[in-house]
């Protein structure tokens, strides 16, 4: 997919107003740790409705406060994006749209890491589970809640990729090749909504940053030479507001790329 490091180096530079994002409901998945988690605090910060899917519900809790208690909005929404069926899927969709009658943001988040092992030896029910809480679950989510992001003035599609699902790692198994079908996915739903000018599609690859995830890819790892997930937070703001407007089908970089 098309990766312009001009307008990474836009969305990496970019500062945000104090409410950059008023009026918008988004939904982030993975919201309870980690990126998304940062993310749902910042975006809550500047203004936004948030809503919080993920499948510990304690953790969504947690986020839940502290947005209230910083004076923000959120709604929690647990969804095991492993286990869920359809029922569940369009239950999410039906509370957003009785609530709001329309979606502004939807930041696919979430993530499993699977095992680091030669494809020879890989577990085929690892495979599955990777494959489909990155790939086919995303998929899913979008399908149910795109009559909501076509209801809105202004929709920002947002998917998670990595450097990993750009080119092939030795040992990244599942985990990389999800994210090669992340790219094919936000690239085809980009050319299929590029004439519907109130929905844009594009993914952002965070890079390296200090989470559980990181930790588990590279245990040895000295983290302290690793961003903090609230040091991406504009740029993610950049990507789901008004300043990303227009621009769809892009794989852009949170932080100068490095591995
Ligand atoms: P974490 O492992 O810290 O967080 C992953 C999140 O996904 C958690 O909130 C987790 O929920 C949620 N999740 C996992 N499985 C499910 C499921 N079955 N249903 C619902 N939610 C689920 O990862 P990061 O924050 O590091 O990663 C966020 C995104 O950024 C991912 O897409 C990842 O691939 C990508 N990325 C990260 C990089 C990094 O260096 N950290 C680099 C490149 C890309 P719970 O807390 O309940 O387990």
């Amino acid at each position: 997919m098309k990766t312009d490091p001009a307008l990474s180096l836009r969305m990496q530079q970019f500062e945000p107003r104090t409410d950059e994002l008023a009026g918008r409901v988004i939904a982030i998945t993975g919201a309870g740790s980690g990126i998304g988690r940062s993310i749902a605090l910042a975006a809550a910060r500047h203004g936004a409705q948030l809503i919080l899917v993920g499948r510990t519900v304690k953790k969504l809790e947690g986020v839940h406060a502290e947005i209230e208690a910083a004076g923000g909005r959120a709604q929690i929404a647990p969804l095991n994006l492993e286990t869920a069926g359809a029922a569940e899927y369009d239950q999410l969709a039906e509370a957003i749209g009785a609530a709001y009658g329309r979606l502004d943001g939807l930041l696919h988040n979430a993530a499993l890491l699977g095992k680091l092992t030669p494809m020879e030896q890989y577990d085929v029910p690892t495979w599955c589970r990777v494959m489909h809480v990155n790939l086919t679950a995303a998929f899913v989510l979008t399908q149910v809640l795109l009559p909501l992001l076509r209801a809105s003035a202004d929709a920002s599609l947002a998917f998670t990729t990595s450097s990993a699902g750009r080119r092939g790692y030795a040992y990244w198994g599942a985990y990389g090749v999800s994210k090669f079908g992340v790219e094919g996915l936000t690239q085809t739903l980009a050319e299929e909504y590029a004439h519907q000018e109130n929905l844009r599609v594009n993914a952002i690859n965070p890079g390296a940053t200090r989470t559980a995830m990181r930790r588990a890819a590279y245990p040895a790892e000295d983290l302290n030479a690793i961003v903090e997930p609230e040091r991406l937070a504009n740029a993610y703001l950049w990507l789901l507001g008004p300043a990303s407007r227009g621009i769809s089908g892009q794989s852009l970089d949170a932080q100068a790329p490095r591995r």
